[in-house]
């Protein structure tokens, strides 16, 4: 079976100009681009994250995966990282990322958040995030509590893989068009950088490897006040249908009529 997406994938992570440690962990090898940020403040934060894309690691090297499996990974590394400390301030994580998967045979994107780390879609010069924050901050707003919001701790997190949360992840399938760049970063990256000057380098570099430098070059210039990961993933051609296995590449894409997104 060919890929259902045909992607080309840069990662860099770096530490920053302030922590010695670097507690975000990441996996970008197919199907999953996955990035994990431990919590700092907690015990053992590398220690979590890094368990976490182990857990990926080891599923990885398949053309696609599937709800069903990204489940299974996420509760296995949740037992991993609930048995690495059992103190007042248990490890904890976050996990976002894309994993390349198919629906029907046609490419999608499966889309997973777990916490405050970030996915977007950059797609027509627009750029989309597409994960939503499981952060004190993300609720207040979304209540309409904007007043409040401007007073709470950004680094407060309501979901996290370990750290007392039983919390799944948000899972969407999204279907992929030929010429979407995916980017999966760190608070590291949002934090320091603004959307519009991740837009502006996402369009100025069409390699995937030059985009994820210029990002963190960004963010560690802007402060560097936290560990930066970022995963860049471009969607070379996709597969439209079971029937239609030619895969389209971006000159080829009709109107979609397809779902945009879906919770699952
Ligand atoms: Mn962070």
């Amino acid at each position: 079976m060919s890929a259902p997406i045909t992607v080309s994938a840069a990662a860099i992570t770096h530490p920053g100009c302030k922590r010695t440690m670097n507690e975000d962990s990441y996996i970008a090898a197919r199907p999953f681009f996955l990035v994990a940020d431990g919590m700092g403040g907690h015990a053992a934060g590398d220690l979590a994250s890094a368990a976490v894309v182990q857990e990926f690691a080891t599923v990885a090297g398949t053309t696609a995966s599937t709800v069903d499996e990204v489940r299974a990974a996420v509760a296995r590394a949740r037992t991993r990282v609930d048995a690495l400390s059992d103190g007042p301030r248990p490890a904890g994580t976050t996990l976002t990322g894309v994993c390349v998967s198919e629906v029907g045979g046609a490419g999608y994107w499966l889309v997973l958040n777990i916490g405050d780390s970030r996915t977007y879609r950059y797609a027509d010069g627009v750029l989309q995030q597409l994960t939503v924050d499981h952060s004190a901050v993300q609720e207040l707003l979304s209540a309409g509590a904007v007043a409040q919001a401007a007073h709470v701790s950004k680094n407060v997190i309501t979901r996290a893989i370990g750290a007392g949360s039983t919390g799944d992840p948000d899972v969407w399938m999204i279907p992929a068009e030929p010429g979407d760049r995916m980017l999966v970063c760190s608070d590291g990256l949002n934090n320091e950088v603004e959307d519009a000057d991740i837009a502006q380098l996402l369009a100025a570099h069409p390699d995937p490897a030059d985009a994820a430098s210029a990002l963190v070059d960004l963010a560690v210039e802007n402060g560097g006040r936290d560990n930066v990961t970022v995963i860049v993933v471009d969607a070379l051609a996709v597969v439209a249908t079971d029937d239609d296995t030619a895969p389209r590449t971006h000159s080829e894409v009709d109107e979609d009529t397809l779902p945009r997104a879906a919770l699952v």
